[in-house]
C-alpha cells in the first residue's frame, strides 16, 4: 500500500517515516544494527558532534521504475564516500556492507513511502554518524552512532526546469589539504551564510572559486559544475577540494559511453566559462540544475542556452540518466540495486 500523499507536490523537507537504523561504536566495534521506530537522538551535552562538530553524511535516493521495482542508484558509492569522509574525521568508517544492508532495511520497512513511478517524487535517503560521547579536550570521541533515516520529497522542477542564476561568490568553501572533498556538516555550516547573502541578493546560488588563487571554479555549495563547449564537448573542473559528485561521474560516463562526447576533467578558469555554451549543477536532488547565467561581481556571465531552458546537450544528459534512473533506458552493470 503506498502512503496518501499529494507527491507531486511535495517539497524537499523532512518528513518523519514509521522507521530508521541505528549502530553504535563503542569499545572499538560496530554493534548490530537495528531498525527502529525511535526518531531521537539522546547524547551526552558534550557529545562529540556537539562540541566540534565531528559528522559525516550522505544523500542517496529511491525510488520505482517503470517496471515496479524499487530501487536505489549507486549506493554502493555512497557507501565508499562516507568512509572516505569519516577518515577525514578520525572517525570510524561504517562498513559498507553495513552500509547497504541500512540503506535495504530501510527503505523495505518505509516501503509505503516510496513514490509511485511518474511522480518524480523519491524516497530521500540520509545516512550520517556522529561523535556521541564526551568530549571536551580537541580529540576524536571514543564512540559514534551512525543512522540511517528517509523522507519522501517531491519533484526537484515543477513545471519544468527553470534555468537558475549563480554568483560567484566572495566567500570561500574549502581550503586546499582542507575537507572540501568530504561530505561533512561542517563545510555546510560556513556556506548558510553565503548562501542566505546569495539569496538576499537575488541569486540561487553561489560559485566558489579555489581560495589559493581565487582564478579557478570549484563547486556550489553543494553540487559540481558541468560545462558544455560550443563544439559539444563536456567539461567539468577538477580540484582536490570539490566534492567528487556521483550525479556528476556518471554523468560523465553516460555521456562517453551513452552519447559518444568528449569528456575533459581538468581545472576550470573562471575566465573560460564565458565560452561555454551550456552550464548545469550536477546532484542527487535535481540530477542537473541548468544555470543560465553567472554574475561575477558585476559581470554577467550569459549562457547561449538561455533563461527559458535546458541547453540541448545537458537535456539529453538529463533525459539518459534518468532514464537509467527508471529503468526505461539499460542501466550499466551495478547501478541499479533492487529492494527486495
Ligand atoms: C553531496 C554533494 C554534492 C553532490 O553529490 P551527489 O553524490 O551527486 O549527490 C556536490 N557537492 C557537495 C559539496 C556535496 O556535499
Amino acid at each position: 500500500m503506498t502512503a496518501e500523499l499529494d507527491w507531486k507536490n511535495l517539497g524537499f523537507g523532512y518528513i518523519k517515516t514509521p522507521y530508521r537504523y541505528v549502530a553504535n561504536f563503542k569499545n572499538g566495534e560496530w554493534s548490530e544494527g537495528v531498525v527502529t521506530g525511535d526518531d531521537t537522538v539522546t547524547v551526552s551535552e558534550c557529545a562529540g558532534v556537539l562540541q566540534y562538530a565531528q559528522t559525516v553524511f550522505e544523500g542517496l535516493k529511491a525510488y520505482r521504475t517503470a517496471d515496479g521495482r524499487t530501487v536505489t542508484f549507486r549506493p554502493d558509492l555512497n557507501a565508499e564516500r562516507m568512509i572516505e569522509s569519516a577518515k577525514r574525521l578520525e572517525m570510524p568508517p561504517f562498513p559498507a556492507d553495513k552500509f547497504l544492508e541500512a540503506v535495504d532495511k530501510v527503505v523495505a520497512a518505509n516501503a509505503d513511502y516510496v513514490p509511485p513511478y511518474g511522480s518524480g517524487a523519491a524516497l530521500y535517503l540520509r545516512p550520517y554518524m556522529f561523535g556521541s560521547s564526551a568530549v571536551i579536550g580537541v580529540k576524536p570521541a571514543a564512540e559514534y552512532q551512525f543512522r540511517l533515516f528517509c523522507t519522501p520529497v517531491g519533484p526537484y522542477f515543477k513545471g519544468g526546469a527553470k534555468p537558475i542564476s549563480v554568483r560567484v561568490s566572495e566567500f570561500d568553501r574549502a581550503a586546499p589539504h582542507g575537507t572540501g572533498h568530504v561530505k561533512a556538516g561542517l563545510n555546510y555550516a560556513m556556506s548558510l551564510h553565503a548562501i542566505v547573502d546569495a539569496h538576499n541578493r537575488g541569486f540561487d546560488e553561489n560559485l566558489y572559486l579555489d581560495p589559493k588563487t581565487r582564478t579557478y571554479v570549484e563547486e556550489t555549495g553543494g553540487a559540481n559544475f558541468l560545462f558544455v563547449t560550443k563544439d559539444g564537448k563536456i567539461v567539468t573542473p577538477k580540484s582536490d577540494s570539490i566534492l567528487p559528485s556521483i550525479t556528476r561521474r556518471s554523468l560523465c560516463y553516460v555521456a562517453e559511453k551513452y552519447l559518444n562526447l568528449t569528456v575533459e576533467h581538468r581545472p576550470v578558469r573562471l575566465d573560460e566559462v564565458e565560452n561555454f555554451a551550456e552550464c548545469g549543477l550536477c546532484g542527487t536532488a535535481a540530477v542537473i540544475s541548468p544555470v543560465g547565467k553567472i554574475n561575477d561581481r558585476g559581470r554577467e556571465i550569459l549562457f547561449p542556452s538561455g533563461m527559458e531552458r535546458m541547453g540541448k546537450i545537458t537535456q539529453k544528459l538529463y533525459d539518459t540518466l534518468t532514464g537509467i534512473q527508471m529503468g526505461t533506458v539499460p542501466a550499466p552493470e551495478g547501478w541499479l540495486r533492487e529492494i527486495k
